[in-house]
C-alpha cells in the first residue's frame, strides 16, 4: 500500500452551489487526511497548465473558462484546492468522486450526487477535480501549492 497524495479542486459550479461543505464532507469519510487548503486565484495560466494534457480536445476552451468561474459569476475565479493524503489516496478519491460525466456517475458518489449536465453549455457541471493517476498528482500537486504549504 502506498501513501500518496492527491489533488482535489471544488469546482465554480460547486462553490456556486453552496456543494463545499457536502463535498469535503465526502471527502473525510474516507479516512483521508487533508493536508493542504486554500483559496487561489485561477489565472489563464494556471487553468492551462493544469489542464495542458487537454489542450487538443474540443471542450478545451469551454473547460478554461469553467474552471476560471466563468460560468457561474465568480470573476475573480478564485477556488478552494485541497489535497488529501493516505493509503491509495488517488483512487479513493476517484471512487468518491465518481465518474467524469455525472450522468453516468455512480449513485452517492459526489458526482453522481451534486453534478449535472448544464442544458444550455452541454458541459458536464461535476463538482470537483480530482487527480487521475501518480504522475498527474505528483505534477498537480506541484501545481497549486508550495511544499511548504502542505502539512509535512
Ligand atoms: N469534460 C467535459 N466534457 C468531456 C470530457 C471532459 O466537459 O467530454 C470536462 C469535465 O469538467 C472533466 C474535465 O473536462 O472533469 C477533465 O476531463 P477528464 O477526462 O480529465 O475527466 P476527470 O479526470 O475530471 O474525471
Ligand atoms: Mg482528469
Amino acid at each position: 500500500m502506498a501513501i500518496e497524495q492527491t489533488l482535489i479542486l471544488i469546482k465554480p459550479d460547486g462553490a456556486f452551489r453552496k456543494l463545499t461543505g457536502l463535498t469535503i464532507d465526502r471527502l473525510d469519510a474516507t479516512g483521508l487526511e487533508m493536508v493542504g487548503a486554500k483559496m487561489i486565484v485561477v489565472t489563464d495560466k494556471l487553468a492551462r497548465d493544469h489542464y495542458s494534457s487537454l489542450s487538443d480536445k474540443p471542450f478545451f476552451e469551454d473547460l478554461i473558462k469553467y474552471i476560471r468561474g466563468g460560468y457561474h459569476g465568480i470573476s475573480d475565479s478564485r477556488i478552494l484546492a485541497l489535497v488529501y493524503r493516505g493509503e491509495n489516496a488517488i483512487k479513493a478519491v476517484r471512487a468518491v468522486a465518481g465518474a467524469t460525466n455525472p450522468e453516468a456517475a455512480a449513485p452517492g458518489t459526489i458526482r453522481g450526487s451534486f453534478g449535472r449536465m448544464n442544458s444550455v453549455t452541454k458541459q458536464f457541471e461535476n463538482v470537483i477535480h480530482a487527480s487521475s493517476d501518480p504522475t498527474d498528482a505528483a505534477k498537480e500537486v506541484a501545481l497549486w501549492f508550495k511544499k511548504e504549504e502542505l502539512i509535512p
